[in-house]
């Protein structure tokens, strides 16, 4: 029998770095205690809401013509050095496999940190003409990164994310893969996860090793950090004249291919998960993800009550479980009070409560995670299927409503040093007119221990005449987005 579990100590809004080590221990959703650094147990309770959001991804882009495959975890280091600034970027962070068995091997193998070097190896065999393209694939896997500084879920040295990489014909079919891209990551991240973001167009000293162009969806979390929770890279015909990925067009001619690689980093949703919906109860978990989405607490005090409360509990759940609910009765022998704390605690959504009460006057109490509400409703099993649909559409328009005015009022416009780091101490996103020059951009972070250009918004460039860059005072080239990152 589990301890009594001890709710979350902190405020989140007091002690953000806290509040969150604490929802990932108390509502069991990792293990740290792993003897190797920046490598996590991920627990079951973890698990089962990454599964939920890889299947949510695996099917928007299954729906938009990609395809699963699943790469080896090694990558030949003469693969890795085929791209300069790929090798370049990413050769500080890089596993290399050196022996197996007794033996030292005759070429290292990197543990992919990312596979463009190893996807591009074999379509340069599998593209050969107009025919082949688009090709659209991708995996959900774990990749390798030596960081120095890790924190569950936000920077691992093993992480899990998918990596779609697709190939085209030309730079036109490019630009709609990275809207469908921010479609895709929109559909999900923001409608059925309720995240909200920024699509930017990352300045191009921040792109990927080896892109042209980077374009990412930042989130803001609660201690006034943006995280970085998906990105789209334009790879222009890097890797492909690296790695000869051509093909013969329908006039005979031969060209090399044009690429992007779209990452949705599922470790970084599930922290922005917790982090932005989170309360000083734990998590709060939308419908869509949450491994249980109803939770049955029967009440009883003697064997005679536990009886008829358990049949009701029973139907009711049956009944639920037909119409493809995640749902489950609590029998452990625990008294209410406990197990509603650790089911709030582990962010279930709605839990439905049954007593004897409730058994003879024909009605059951639900309690909403989102709002903490008790609402009574008519024991009717249709009626409470119908009641239960309906709650979970409002929930997630509530959560959306919430982070939507979150984020909204933490996106502050400063023209000046000052009104900087004024932002800066509230916690927001800032938006500011700037010169377009790294070395302003390196001064700005130096002297704000971090704060970094995010870049421009995609949808169109704002208007900057006459305004001056909000750091350095010289004319203004564009509007940027400036934050600390994860
Ligand atoms: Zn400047």
């Amino acid at each position: 029998m589990s301890e009594k579990p001890i709710g979350i100590t902190v405020k989140k809004k007091e002690n953000f770095s806290e509040w969150f080590t604490q929802v990932l221990i108390k509502a069991d959703l990792i293990d740290q205690r792993y003897n190797v650094q920046g490598f996590i147990v991920h627990k079951p309770w973890a698990m089962r809401i990454i599964k939920q959001i890889y299947k949510l991804f695996e099917e928007e882009l299954e729906k938009t013509g990609h395809e699963p495959v699943l790469f080896p975890l090694v990558i030949p280091e003469e693969n890795f050095e085929k791209e300069k600034e790929h090798v370049e970027g990413f050769k500080p962070e890089v596993f290399w496999v050196t022996e197996a068995g007794e033996e030292k091997l005759e070429r290292r193998l990197a543990l992919r940190p990312t596979s463009e070097t190893a996807f591009y190896q074999m379509y340069s065999l599998w593209i050969n003409s107009w025919r082949d393209l688009p090709l659209k694939l991708y995996q959900s896997v774990s990749v390798y990164r030596y960081e120095k500084n890790t924190r569950p879920f936000i920077r691992g040295r093993e992480f899990l994310w998918i990596e779609a990489h697709n190939a085209f014909k030309n730079h036109d079919e490019v630009l709609k893969q990275i809207r469908e891209d921010m479609e895709n990551t929109t559909k999900i991240v923001w409608e059925q996860l309720a995240i909200p973001f920024l699509f930017l167009r990352r300045p191009k000293w921040d792109k990927f090793a080896g892109a042209v162009d980077t374009y990412a969806a930042d989130t803001l979390m609660p201690d006034g950090r943006v995280l970085q929770i998906s990105s789209t890279h334009d790879l222009g015909q890097n890797f492909s004249k690296a790695f000869e990925v051509t093909y013969v067009d329908k006039e005979g001619e031969r060209h090399y291919v044009w690429q992007t690689c779209y990452g949705p980093g599922i470790w970084r949703i599930v922290a922005a998960l917790i982090s932005i919906h989170g309360d000083d109860k734990g998590l709060v978990l939308p419908f869509s993800v949450a491994p249980i989405q109803v939770i049955i607490i029967p009440i009883y005090y003697d064997e005679s009550e536990k009886q008829v409360v358990m049949k009701k509990c029973e139907e009711i759940y049956e009944f639920l479980r037909k119409k493809k609910i995640r749902v489950k009765i609590d029998t452990r022998e625990k008294t209410p009070g406990w197990k509603f704390n650790d089911w709030e605690l582990k962010g279930v959504p709605i839990r439905i409560e049954i007593g004897k009460k409730e058994v003879q006057q024909g009605y059951i109490t639900i309690y909403r995670r989102d709002l903490r509400k008790r609402q009574k409703v008519d024991a009717d099993l249709e009626k409470i299927y119908s009641f239960i649909i309906k709650l979970a559409e409002d929930m997630l328009e509530t959560l959306k409503k919430k982070s939507k005015e979150y984020f909204e009022s933490h996106i502050v416009f400063a023209k000046n040093k000052n009104e900087i780091m004024d932002a800066l101490k509230r916690r927001c996103l800032i938006k500011m007119p700037f010169c377009g020059e790294e070395g302003c951009a390196m001064d700005m972070k130096e002297k704000t221990d971090g704060l970094k250009v995010r870049g421009t918004s995609i949808d169109g460039e704002d208007k900057v005449e006459n305004l001056k860059c909000a750091w350095c005072n010289k004319p203004a080239k564009k509007i940027v987005y400036v934050a600390k990152a994860y």
